[in-house]
């Protein structure tokens, strides 16, 4: 089953034109890596899909239902949730503040249970967390609101491997249990060995679509591995 499809997409910023036509399709409750080198359209691709960036031309449907002209606060309701480059979280607020901003009444501990680490700082400001804490709580605070599509970019940015591990780890995980996972990742074998589908981008096209297996090669312009360095 398709949950998200993009057709003939184009958007951009001002004179920027950042996507050139994109046909592409996310299936439900797989797990898609959106790959592709810095400037491809890979972030304003996702920012189409949550609704940060409107659709010049084409269109954009949800469980076969048009929501191009859907606002971000509605797409969230509805149970799309990104978690941003650089997560977004209030740097001045606690750990258990900046999940109770986003709580609307549930437990906020119950998002902390993926992640002890963070349990153990409920009450540290999160501009003293680590990297991977920040982007595990930014992960949680989604998490809080029970997605039915979950967006991630660059989810393992600048994080040591093993942090990184863990919140791919996490991401198939979701997608296991059900959840539409889309994974922006600038490390393209720790994205393919737990994606189902792989979209390639380059200068705001899709140049591959398909199986990570597909993918012999690797992809053209990306770093293979957080291993290898960036
Ligand atoms: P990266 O991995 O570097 O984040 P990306 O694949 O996510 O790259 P985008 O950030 O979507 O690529 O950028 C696509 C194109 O749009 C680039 O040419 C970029 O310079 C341009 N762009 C992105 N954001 C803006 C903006 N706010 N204003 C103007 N141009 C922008």
């Amino acid at each position: 089953m398709i949950e998200l499809e993009l057709r003939r997409a184009r958007a951009g910023y001002g004179p920027v034109e950042a996507l050139h036509g994109v046909d592409l399709a996310v299936a439900a409750g797989r797990l898609t890596a959106l790959l592709g080198p810095n400037g491809a359209g890979k972030t304003t691709l996702l920012s189409v899909l949550a609704g940060l960036v409107p659709l010049r031309t084409g269109s954009l449907s949800w469980q076969g239902k048009s929501v191009s002209g859907w606002s971000v606060a509605e797409r969230v309701r509805r149970g799309m949730l990104l978690v941003p480059e650089g997560r977004g979280t209030f740097a001045g607020l606690t750990v258990e503040e900046n999940l109770r901003v986003f709580a609307r009444g549930r437990d906020p501990g119950a998002a902390l249970a993926a992640f002890p680490v963070l349990e153990a700082r409920r009450g540290q400001r999160a501009g003293s967390l680590s990297g991977g804490e920040q982007q595990m709580l930014a992960v949680s605070r989604a998490l809080l609101q029970r997605p039915r599509v979950l967006l991630l970019d660059e989810l393992s940015s600048g994080l040591a491997p093993q942090v990184a591990a863990q919140l791919l780890a996490l991401a198939r995980r979701l997608a296991d249990e059900g959840m539409t996972v889309v994974l922006v990742e600038q490390y393209a074998d720790e994205a393919l060995a737990i994606a189902d589908h792989v979209h390639v981008l380059g200068r705001g096209s899709v140049v591959f679509s398909g199986e990570p297996g597909e993918l012999v090669d690797g992809v053209p312009g990306v770093t293979r591995s957080v291993r290898a360095g960036s």
